[in-house]
Formats: structure tokens, sequence, C-alpha cells
């Protein structure tokens, strides 16, 4: 069998080779606590504080704006709980966010919710979009957070941040931003965008997994929500994950001094992709074509079964998802075409291609094939 072609990228992506290296030394040799007193633990010290201080460049933000998590999932729970759990002493216990977040932000809120704040999810539009206008009319005296994200992980359409975020900050509400998906492929400069605080993980930007940051502008530190040790200025207990760190800040990086030629290269598979599967007869494109991640593409089959339609694939040598890897092992339709108002048959054979810097056209070509043979089978029209 030949190697298998790898179209999950949201899902993670492959280390680059580059990172391991960086990484090496910190598991090997230098390993010391970042804590610790003596050289090797100085040495940690040291590849921390130099990652933050890259990582901080990148985003054009200040390196004590910088926190290091164990990744997406911990930096939206800590943003949306954290900030609630702060200002309610000021009386502010209302958070707004929309219905398409990714679980970590969604059931965050839900946490919340039975915590006792009060919550309101937006609706998005077809294209999977938060109308500004309906953040504006949502905002309460008692706001004190908003959180949107800045691409959308199972259609890639990107939202509105700017505008969402000048209105918060008219309105003096905090504004955080889920930008797992978009980190290492837009550019996110803290110094000019009306944001917060935002969320990233280095697992889908060829870094490691288990890392990740939450940006917090100086002005505001989300309550901590583990109890421990002073790492990360007494806001984020636990030993620093050095190796990851040190991987996290090259795969950032990496990504940011190839940005533009990497998205194009991805643009252009991604359009040849969309072009080609549209000619399936009963295929349909979900999310916004326009504003979107140039690695994202989602499309629904008529009368076909996306379960089935993934181990089809995967037998043929496709990795792919039927939307976020969360949901991907559920048979429910996902919750973010159900929003878009895709009717729930249709939403249910649905797949998500997501590339990378990897893919290339030789594998666009195949993908076309592979999938193509799959829906005709199970229409068995074949
Ligand atoms: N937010 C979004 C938009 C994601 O796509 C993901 C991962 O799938 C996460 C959060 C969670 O990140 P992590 O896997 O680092 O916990």
């Amino acid at each position: 069998m030949t190697t298998p072609i790898y179209a999950d990228n949201a899902a993670t992506t492959r280390l680059d080779p580059a990172v391991l290296e960086a990484m090496m030394p910190f598991l090997q040799d230098d390993y010391g606590n970042a804590s610790g007193l003596y050289r090797a633990g100085r040495r940690a010290r040291k590849a921390v504080e130099n990652a933050r201080q890259t990582i901080a460049s990148v985003f054009h933000a200040a390196p004590s704006e910088i926190f290091f998590t164990s990744g997406g999932t911990e930096s939206d729970n800590w943003a949306l709980k954290g900030t609630l759990h702060k200002l309610a002493a000021k009386g502010k216990r209302h958070l707004i966010t929309d219905v398409i977040e990714h679980p970590a932000v969604l059931r965050s809120a839900d946490a919340l919710e039975k915590e006792g704040f009060s919550v309101t999810r937006l609706p998005v539009d077809h294209l999977g979009r938060v109308n500004p206008a309906d953040v504006q009319n949502a905002l309460r005296e008692d706001t004190a957070l908003v959180s949107v994200m800045t691409a959308n992980n199972e259609v890639g359409t990107l939202q509105p941040i700017r505008a969402i975020g000048s209105l918060c900050r008219q309105a003096g509400v905090l504004f955080h931003t889920d930008a797992v998906q978009a980190a290492g492929i837009l550019p996110l400069p803290a110094d000019t965008l009306p944001i917060d605080m935002f969320s990233l993980s280095a697992h889908k930007f060829h870094g490691p997994k288990g890392i990740g940051l939450l940006y917090a502008r100086r002005s505001f530190i989300p309550a901590s929500f583990l109890d421990g040790g002073k790492q990360e200025n007494n806001h984020r207990a636990g030993t620093e994950n050095t190796a990851a760190i040190v991987g996290m800040a090259k795969a950032l990086q990496l990504a940011e001094a190839h940005r533009d030629e990497q998205a194009a290269r991805m643009r252009s598979i991604r359009n040849f992709l969309a072009e080609e599967l549209k000619k399936i007869p009963g295929a349909r494109r979900n999310g916004d074509p326009v504003d979107c991640l140039p690695g994202i593409l989602n499309f629904s089959f008529e009368s076909i079964d996306g379960e089935s339609l993934l181990f089809a694939l995967d037998l043929a040598g496709l990795a792919a998802s039927s939307g976020s890897a969360c949901t991907s092992a559920s048979i429910e339709p996902s919750h973010v075409l159900l929003a878009m108002g895709v009717p729930y048959a249709i939403a249910h054979g649905s797949l998500r291609l997501s590339l990378s810097k990897y893919n290339t056209m030789e594998e666009a070509a195949e993908i076309v094939r592979i999938i193509r043979n799959a829906v005709e089978d199970q229409r068995g029209v074949r």
C-alpha cells in the first residue's frame, strides 16, 4: 500500500523535524527544572525566557503577556472561567459567546452557567459568521467577557474579530478569541488588534502536543485555576515544559517566516479540491468560500453517511475527518453545520479536509480520485 495521505491537519499536524531538533537538548541534556538554582536549571530558565521573547515578538506583544499552558483547551478554560470568576466581585456575571465555538469554549460556558453565571450564545449565518450587530445588541451592563473564535475548526470561516473587538473596547468589555486554528497561519498583531486575550496550541502548527499559551494584555490577567507553585509569574502553577515551550517557539518562528508562501500554496491546493469535489453529484461546500482559512475545506454529499465515508477513505489511504477531532468519533452531525442551517441529513454526510505545508498538488489529485470513488461506491453507482 502507498503512504497514506494526511488531510486532517486541523486535528493535529506533523512535528517539523527542525522543531524536534530544537527540543532534543532539553529532553536529553538540559533537562533541569527551570526553577532550579543550578546550571541545568538556569539553562532551562534561559531557554523558556528566550522562547517567551521569540513568541512575544511574533505577536508584537510584551513577554510578560505570554502565559504557557498545556494547550488550547486549558487556555480557553482559563480565559472564560478565570475572567468570569475574577470579575464576579465587580458584579459582572455575563458572558457572550456563539454557538459554533470549539467544545473547550462551549463546555466552559455551560460550566459557568451551572455555577449561576449568565451566558448569551449568539447564532451564526449560513456561512458560519457571527454578526457584530448581534454582539452589540447582546452587550449588557454586567457583561464581563465576549469570546468569539478567530477561525472555525470545522469549516474554516473567519469571524469579524476586529469589528467585534472594537465594539467590546467601546463598551469597556473584555474580548477573548480562540485563535487555535488561526495561529501560525494568520498574523495576530496584539498591538493593533482590539483583543485582550487569545488562545493557541502548538500542535496545530507543526509544534509538539500538550503545549499552548494564553496571551493576556497587561491590563487584565484572568484568575488562576491551578493551585500550586509560582510559575508563570504566579499565574499558572506547574513545572514549565521546557522542551515543548522551545518547540512551540521554533514552530511559530518557522510558520511566521514562511506564512505567505505556505498560505498561497495551501490556498491553491484547496481551490483545486473545491473545484473538483463540487463536480460530484449532490456535493455542497460548507463555510465561507472567501473569508476562510487557506487550508480547511468542508463538503457534504447527499445520501452519504459521513462515518462510513471516513472508513472507506481510510481504507483507500486518506486520513480526513467529519469535523472536529472531538466529534468525529460520535455519530451526531456537527453542531457547527446544524447551526449554519445545513439540513440534518446532509450534515450527516460531511467531510473536512484540512491541509498543511506538507500537502502537495499530486496528493490533491489522488484525494479527489479517492473521494469520488468512495462516494460512488456508497451510492452503488460504481
Ligand atoms: N480550539 C479550537 C478551535 C481547536 O480546533 C482545538 C483543537 O482541536 C482546541 C481549541 C483545543 O486545543 P488543544 O487540542 O490544544 O487542547
